[in-house]
């Protein structure tokens, strides 16, 4: 299972109310393809810390048919820990998870099921959901772990 975040990983979002928002949703470069290509592979869900109506918009407006993603949690489905709002994904009940957020501090019982990006903010030229798809392939088929897709990204952009 793929467990993607929203906001400064999937898109960027511009101050809005709830009438313009979604003309305010910029999409990371090579979004699409990226959940197309993921959806090959992998059962696909949303993970933000967000209000459900706000995440709900964004994710329908991405996955129209929704063909994409199999769930989508929000805010409530947060829990707190040390005062902090976090993500515990051992609720999912699935064997592998792959978390992929701007903020792995959201993760404390998961901490090595992911890969951190850098946060996206609007940047055309933004090219990590590409650089992100090879090994994420190759973790879906059992050549990679997590932990060694994550080296091998944090290294790449570190090069
Ligand atoms: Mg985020």
């Amino acid at each position: 299972m793929l467990v993607l975040d929203l906001d400064q990983t999937l898109v960027s979002v511009a101050d809005h109310d709830e009438e313009t928002l979604l003309r305010c949703v910029t999409k990371r470069p090579g979004l699409d393809r990226f959940l197309k290509d993921m959806s090959q592979v992998y059962e696909i869900v949303i993970f933000s810390a967000s209000g459900a109506s706000y995440v709900k918009k964004i994710v329908s407006s991405l996955d129209p048919t929704g063909e994409i993603f199999s769930a989508v949690f929000t805010g409530s489905d947060t829990d707190w820990l040390s005062g902090q709002r976090v993500k515990d994904l051992r609720k999912l009940n699935r064997d592998k998870i792959v978390w992929i957020d701007d903020n792995a501090s959201l993760y404390p019982y998961n901490p090595k099921n992911g890969i951190q990006v850098p946060p996206f903010h609007g940047d055309p030229n933004d090219s990590i959901l590409g650089a992100l798809t090879p090994l994420l392939l190759e973790v879906a088929l059992g050549q990679i772990s997590v932990e060694n897709a994550s080296e091998l990204f944090v290294r790449a952009r570190n090069k």
